[in-house]
């Protein structure tokens, strides 16, 4: 059985996750202000990501007879000084998304919740993930320098990005 204060701490990221979303969207629009539009597309693709973990959380409260409340959250930050000045809070804030998972599986291993241990094992591995994929633009941001055509060639690849929820799990778990 999820505790109370397990359930508390499972709401509390659900929450955490949309602010995610809504402060990646912020950087997709400081990216649309330099006319950086695979950047953009980058940044609105995680944005879109972070709600679906959100939505995961969501359903997986309910699923065990929680209740799930939606609080408000702090407004983002909205200017950036740089698009690296941008990634490197990007991984600062999934490095915090890291620790408060693994506190939340801390908790859930106190509690012997082993079905809630299962749930946020999909996210310990997914954090790893978010944390590389944002170390390696880092890099590739660092290598570029001020070279236009760099900026632009790494512009495009962004450009690629899709969304598509992984297909080996199930948002309604
Ligand atoms: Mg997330």
């Amino acid at each position: 059985m999820v505790s109370e204060k397990l359930f508390k701490e499972l709401n509390e990221q659900l929450n955490f996750e949309y602010e995610s979303s809504n402060i990646y969207l912020s950087m997709a629009a400081y990216c649309a202000s330099l006319d950086l539009d695979g950047f953009e597309n980058f940044f609105l693709v995680q944005s879109e990501e972070e709600r679906f973990h959100a939505s995961k959380f969501y359903n997986y409260i309910n699923e065990v007879n929680g209740r799930v409340k939606i609080s408000a959250y702090d407004e983002p930050q909205n200017e950036y000084e740089s698009l690296l000045d941008a990634f490197e809070i990007a991984l600062g804030h999934e490095e915090l998304v890291t620790e408060r998972i693994y506190k939340l599986m801390d908790l859930a291993q106190e509690e012997r919740e082993y079905a809630t241990i299962s749930f946020l094992k999909w996210f310990i591995d997914e954090q790893v993930e978010e944390m590389n994929m944002f170390n390696k633009i880092i890099q590739k941001i660092k290598m570029i320098g001020d070279n236009a055509n760099g900026l632009i060639m790494l512009d495009k690849e962004l450009a690629q990005r899709t969304f598509t929820p992984p297909t080996d799990t199930d948002v309604n778990q």
